[in-house]
C-alpha cells in the first residue's frame, strides 16, 4: 500500500520556493530540487514523511493573505558615502543592518559563494555584512536560515531580515507568531530567474571571453545609478556589461526568464509583507523635481525608496533616521515609477519558447537567440551610457 503524503503544490504557480515547508518540517524529510530550468521546488522524501502536514499549514503562498498596508512613504539616502556606491540604489539596506549589527543584533539576506551559488545568511559583523550588500538578480536559496533566526531570536537578538516579499512572508509563516526582535524588510520584486540560469550564462561568459569571473555587480554605480552589470575577473580587470548587450540581463529586465509564480505573485501588490519595503526610487525627476539639483539629491548616486507598513517599520526607521538624507513622499508617487507595487511582472509567452531553449541547449543557445533577435539595438546601453546624466535629465525633462 503506498503511504499517504501531502501534496505540496498542484500547479508550479503555486510555489516560491521560500522555502517555509522545509525549515518546518520536523523530520527533514523535505528538500529542495531542481526543475529542467533550475527552479527549486520542493520535494517530499516518502520514506521520512509522517503525514504530520505541518508543510501545508505553514505554506504562506498558498493559505496567508497579507494585511499591511502603507503607512508612510519616504525618499531616502544613506549618508555613509562609501556604503551607497557599493549599493544598488540609496543604500538603506547596508546602513540599516550596519545599525542593528552594531547594537549586537544581526541581520539576514542573500550572499553569492565563491560558485556564484546564492543562499541567505547571517551576519553579525561588518564584514559578513558586504556578503549581502547589492542586489542579485536571480533567486537565493533560504535553505535551513528560517530556523537559525528562530534560535537567534530566542536568544533576544534583534535580527532585521530582508528578502523577496515572499521570502519575508514564507519566514512569517514559519515563526507563526510575531516577534518584537524581528524586523522585516521586503524589496519590491519584479521576479527572480533561476541561479542555475545564471551561473550557466557567467560559464559561457567566461568561456566567450577566456577569463575566470571573481566578482560580479548586477547595479555597478561607477557609470551612475541604473542597472548595469560589471564582472571582476582573475586579471584584476573590470569588464562592464551593458544591460542592453547581455543577454541574461535583457531577458531578466523584459520579464522574460522568472519562475512561473513570479508573474501572479500576490506580493507585488500595496499590501507588503514586511515592517518595511525598500526599492529604487525611479521616476524621482518627475515625482520630486524640488529635491534635485544642487546641495539637493544626486540621483546618479541612487536613491532609495521606503514605505513602513507597520508600526515597528515607522519606529525603526524613525529611530534611525539620522543616518539618512530622508523626505516625505508618498506610496502614490513611489508607485507610479514602480509597477510591481500594484501588480506583478506580465506573463509574455516568449518566456517559454527562452527557457525551452536553454533546458534542451543550453545557455549559449540562448545567446544566439538573442543576438539575432535584437540586432544592433544591443548597443544602445553603450550609447546611452556616454551622455552625461545631466543631459539625460534634461531629455527626460523634456520628454
Ligand atoms: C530579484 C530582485 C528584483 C528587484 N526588483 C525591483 C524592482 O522591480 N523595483 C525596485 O525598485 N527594486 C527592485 N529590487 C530592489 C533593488 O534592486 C534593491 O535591492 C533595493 O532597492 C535595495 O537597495 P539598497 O541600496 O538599499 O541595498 P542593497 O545593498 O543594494 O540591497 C541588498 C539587499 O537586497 C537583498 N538581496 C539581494 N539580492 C537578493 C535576492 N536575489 N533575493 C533576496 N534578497 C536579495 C540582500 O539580502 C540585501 O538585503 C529588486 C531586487 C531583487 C533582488
Amino acid at each position: 500500500m503506498n503511504k499517504e503524503i501531502p501534496v505540496l503544490y498542484r500547479k508550479e504557480d503555486n510555489c516560491c520556493a521560500c522555502g517555509a515547508c522545509v525549515n518546518i518540517c520536523p523530520k527533514n524529510a523535505i528538500s529542495m530540487k531542481e526543475d529542467k530550468y533550475g527552479f527549486l521546488f520542493p520535494v517530499i522524501n516518502s520514506n521520512l514523511c509522517i503525514n504530520c502536514k505541518q508543510c501545508k499549514k505553514v505554506c504562506a503562498y498558498q493559505n496567508v493573505t497579507e494585511t499591511n498596508k502603507p503607512l508612510k512613504t519616504w525618499v531616502a539616502v544613506s549618508k555613509d558615502k562609501e556604503k551607497l556606491k557599493k549599493s544598488a540604489s540609496g543604500g538603506v539596506f547596508y546602513t540599516l543592518a550596519n545599525a542593528v549589527i552594531r547594537e549586537n543584533g544581526c541581520a539576514v539576506g542573500a550572499a553569492f559563494d565563491e560558485d556564484f551559488e546564492l543562499s541567505h545568511i547571517i551576519a553579525d559583523d561588518e564584514r559578513t555584512l558586504e556578503k549581502l550588500q547589492g542586489s542579485k538578480y536571480t533567486q537565493s536559496n533560504t535553505g535551513f536560515v528560517f530556523r537559525e533566526i528562530k534560535k537567534q531570536l530566542n536568544n533576544n537578538k534583534t535580527v532585521l531580515f530582508s528578502g523577496c516579499p515572499c521570502q519575508v512572508a514564507g519566514l512569517k509563516a514559519y515563526l507563526g507568531k510575531d516577534y518584537c526582535n524581528l524586523i522585516t524588510m521586503d524589496l519590491i520584486c519584479h521576479g527572480v530567474p533561476s541561479n542555475k540560469a545564471f551561473k550557466d550564462y557567467l560559464k559561457f561568459f567566461q568561456n566567450k571571453k577566456n577569463i575566470k569571473v571573481k566578482k560580479f555587480s548586477f547595479r555597478d554605480k561607477s557609470a551612475g545609478w541604473g542597472i548595469n552589470c560589471s564582472a571582476w575577473t582573475d586579471r584584476a580587470k573590470k569588464i562592464r556589461i551593458f544591460s542592453t548587450s547581455s543577454s541574461y540581463m535583457y531577458y531578466f529586465l523584459h520579464s522574460l526568464t522568472y519562475r512561473k509564480n513570479c508573474y501572479s505573485c500576490k506580493y507585488a501588490d500595496s499590501h507588503r509583507a514586511g515592517d518595511i519595503t525598500i526599492g529604487d526610487f525611479w521616476g524621482l525627476e518627475k515625482e520630486h523635481p524640488e529635491l534635485l539639483g544642487k546641495n539637493k539629491i544626486d540621483e546618479s548616486k541612487g536613491v532609495s525608496v521606503i514605505i513602513a507598513n507597520t508600526d515597528k517599520g515607522i519606529d525603526f526607521i524613525k529611530k534611525n533616521r539620522k543616518l539618512f538624507d530622508l523626505y516625505k513622499s508618498s506610496f502614490e508617487k513611489a508607485a507610479r515609477g514602480n509597477a510591481q507595487l500594484n501588480r506583478p511582472s506580465r506573463y509574455d509567452a516568449r518566456r517559454k519558447d527562452i527557457l525551452e531553449l536553454y533546458a534542451d541547449r543550453g545557455w549559449k543557445a540562448v545567446d544566439e537567440r538573442f543576438n539575432k533577435n535584437i540586432g544592433v539595438r544591443k548597443y544602445s546601453g553603450v550609447l546611452k551610457s556616454m551622455i552625461p546624466v545631466r543631459i539625460k535629465r534634461t531629455i527626460k525633462k523634456l520628454k
